[in-house]
């Protein structure tokens, strides 16, 4: 374990006395520059770096309104300031989110601003000096892009765009993150964040196969570039093999079997999750998503379902269609064919929740709750999912869906605070890019405020399970749980319990 202290678990919500600077050793290691470049950013800090980074500013408030009005709106009102889990957890007061914002207002009021320029000390504006670029590096990488504090702000000041467009900048002038960048680059060579090549991926497809079969004596298929298929799953690579996603992919791969959809996946776009979000990227954001267009039209499949994945399921329902024309938006010939070649009696993109929720409604899948007796489980929400996007056709059906999909599979479920869940969820801490293990102190800190809502519903209800929708929180999770005392095996994909549950037929 590190060096640093794990917050203690108070019973109320505590708000932390302040201490100035003590996260501000925490950033992460910066790409190599071959990353970089292969990115199209430089590979180090360019020479003229504070020209090209207010040249760079300059660009992004002309192309997004948002970002400019988020800058000159605030009012300082304070109703932000104990809203974020890394402030709840750390209590450098730079996590704050206005504070967190500030970082960036600064420096904009003084390059963009009449009164930042002429009268800076009176408006708060700063030059851009490499004392405030650290600190952009080291602050704007403390920021999950959750989007919490913005449900708390009357202006709806979204922080996590803030976030972006500094970790944009960053990137411009050669101070690109490591975790996030090379990731990227391994999608677009390989396919998927892992770097697992396609023979690889048969390889584990068909160990799964063996597994399923050993375990249950039917023979549930999980396929790979398989032309003609009804669907097209596209799935966070951790699914593959990491623990517990792979017991939800075993669960998606049983209802495919129970419900007799045929499926597949593709070794081009082995990946949902799409990290070109998190530095901010549209470009990246795009290529990403191209991919899976071209694995669909390849693949010729009537549906794209996505796999359990917070920020891409985020990706997919907001931007797939404006980004990458998947869905009904796009006008060049590659949008207008994929249009004509899916089943418009779905939605595009589908979640895996809404397609088990929608087969559970109509009857398809026959459930035993009492196969999961042995669990109480609650429910974490993802803040992509949450605050970012919506699933199924009713309102609020991203927090409907996934828990209707939980009760149909166990008996014992209970809902953590409400302060804690649905839109004022708490991110796991690993979130935005962050889930790397240069930045374990922070994503402990900053997974306090799960933990303490979790210690509740354990303490009450004796919860054993947390279940949860997205990869990156079912990694967070499971390497921090122990940190809090908890064991790594609480953390519990939804589509586990399906598998658990689902009844496929009588042993051969
Ligand atoms: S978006 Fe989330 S992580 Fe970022 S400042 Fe707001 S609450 Fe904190
Ligand atoms: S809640 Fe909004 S307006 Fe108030 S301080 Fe925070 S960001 Fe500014």
């Amino acid at each position: 374990m590190a060096n640093f202290e794990t917050p203690e678990l108070k019973e109320y919500p505590v708000i932390p006395v302040i201490q100035n600077d003590v996260m501000a050793h925490s950033k992460p290691y910066m790409a190599a520059a071959k990353f970089q470049e292969s990115l199209g950013f430089p590979g180090e800090l360019v020479e003229n770096w504070q020209a090209k980074a207010i040249e760079k500013m300059g660009d992004l408030l002309g192309k997004s309104r948002a970002l400019q009005v988020f800058l000159d709106s605030c009012v300082k009102c304070g109703a932000c300031t104990d809203k974020c889990h890394y402030f709840l957890g750390t209590s450098d007061p730079k996590n704050m989110p206005v504070a967190r914002q500030d970082l960036l207002r600064k420096v904009y009021r003084r390059y963009f601003t009449f009164a930042g320029k002429y009268f800076p000390k009176l408006v708060g504006a700063v030059d851009l000096t490499k004392d405030v670029l650290d600190d952009w590096y080291s602050y704007f990488h403390q920021c999950s892009q959750c989007r919490r504090c913005s449900v708390f702000c009357p202006y709806g000041i979204d922080t996590a765009e803030i976030s972006m467009a500094a970790r944009e900048i960053l990137d411009h002038v050669g101070e690109g993150q490591k975790y996030c960048n090379e990731i990227i680059a391994k999608v677009h060579v390989i396919g998927n964040n892992l770097g697992l090549p396609g023979p690889a991926l048969r390889d584990t497809l068909e160990g799964l196969e063996e597994d399923v079969k050993e375990a249950t004596g039917v023979d549930v298929r999980f396929p790979m570039d398989e032309k003609g298929a009804e669907v097209l799953l596209v799935t966070p690579s951790a699914d593959f093999f990491a623990e517990p996603h792979v017991d939800g992919l075993i669960g998606y791969g049983k209802v495919f079997h129970a419900s007799g959809v045929s499926w597949t996946v593709s070794s081009f776009a082995s990946e949902a999750a799409n990290f070109g979000m998190f530095i901010g990227s549209y470009d990246q954001m795009q290529k990403l998503a191209f991919r899976i267009r071209e694995a669909a039209l390849d693949l010729g499949v009537k549906r794209i379902v996505v796999g359990e994945c917070g920020h891409a399921w985020r990706v997919a329902y907001s931007f797939w269609n404006t980004l990458a024309g998947i869905g009904q938006g796009g006008k060049d010939p590659f949008s207008i064919q994929l249009q004509k070649q899916l089943d418009p009696r779905f939605p595009v993109p589908q979640h895996i929740c809404e397609m088990t929720y929608d087969l559970i409604q109509r009857g398809a899948l026959t459930l035993d709750k009492s196969a999961n007796d042995d669990r109480v489980v609650t429910f974490h929400d993802s803040c992509n999912v949450a605050r970012a996007s919506r699933m199924g056709s009713m309102p609020r059906g991203q927090f409907i869906i996934p828990r209707a999909v939980i009760k149909a599979s166990c008996n014992h479920y209970v809902d953590m605070d409400p302060d804690t869940i649905h839109e004022n969820t708490f991110c796991c801490g690993g979130g935005g890019g962050l889930l790397t293990d240069d930045l374990m102190e922070l994503r402990v800190k900053g997974a306090m405020p799960r933990m303490q809502a979790l210690k509740h519903v354990v303490d009450e209800h004796g919860v054993n399970t947390l279940a949860a929708i997205c990869a990156i929180c079912k990694t967070q999770f499971a390497k921090v749980l122990p940190y809090y005392k908890y064991k790594m095996s609480m953390i519990t994909s939804v589509h586990e319990l399906v598998s658990k549950a689902i009844v496929l037929g009588d042993k051969q």
